[in-house]
């Protein structure tokens, strides 16, 4: 098995980040007060950063290669097994950074490690595959992980149903976007914990 890391390239100008995408399905609203109105960003978004950027730095430190994605599928596709942490994807017009990633000959495994099983984690985890379907892999399965104790909390094989509601959501963003018009979710449970409560019932 080889461990890897991805560098960093950044986000391609025209890719939606898999996070916007999460974001935008869980309310479009709350995507325009968080990117489009470029509202402060939130303790938790900091910390999420921070944490992404000590983890990768700690990855690093212990990796033996520092490869492209689309590298170590090739190595993978020619017999090896990979495992990467912290490595970046681009494809399908789709950008992020995944936690993990294990890769073998004929399937990749995506893991998200999150505190808790939430619609936003399962959207992109699911955007990430739609992403890797691009590198030519056929079989591909999700899985979001407890961070504490590592405990699976769902998992499912990335199918074409999923692909296509990823692709419809993007279309949904891409109209949402040129039309200006952002929905709000009535959701008064998702609503009762929105950084932006304040703003949009004020
Ligand atoms: S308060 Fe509710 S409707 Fe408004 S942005 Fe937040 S989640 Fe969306």
């Amino acid at each position: 098995m080889i461990y890897f890391v991805s560098p960093k390239r950044g986000k391609p100008p025209n890719a939606i980040t898999v996070t916007d995408l999460a974001d935008f399905y869980i309310c479009p609203r709350r995507f325009l007060y968080r990117k489009v109105l470029g509202q402060k960003l939130t303790y938790a978004m900091i910390n999420g950063a921070r944490a992404h950027a000590k983890k990768y730095n700690e990855h690093k430190e212990r990796a033996e290669k520092k490869i492209e994605l689309g590298l170590a599928v090739d190595l993978a596709q020619s017999g090896e097994e990979l495992i990467g942490r912290e490595v970046e994807i681009y494809g399908n017009g789709l950008y992020g950074i995944m936690d993990e990633i294990r890769l073998y000959p004929e399937e990749a495994v995506i893991i998200d490690f999150k505190a808790s099983l939430s619609e936003r984690g399962k959207i992109q985890t699911l955007a990430y595959a739609t992403a890797l379907r691009n590198y030519g892999y056929e079989r591909i399965t999700v899985r979001i992980v407890r961070t504490k104790d590592e405990e699976p909390l769902w998992e499912k094989e990335f199918g074409e149903n999923d692909r296509w509601f990823i692709e419809s959501l993007k279309q949904r963003f891409y109209a949402t976007i040129r039309a200006g018009i952002f929905p709000k979710k009535e959701n008064p449970e998702l609503c009762e914990s929105c950084p932006f409560g304040r703003i949009c019932n004020g």
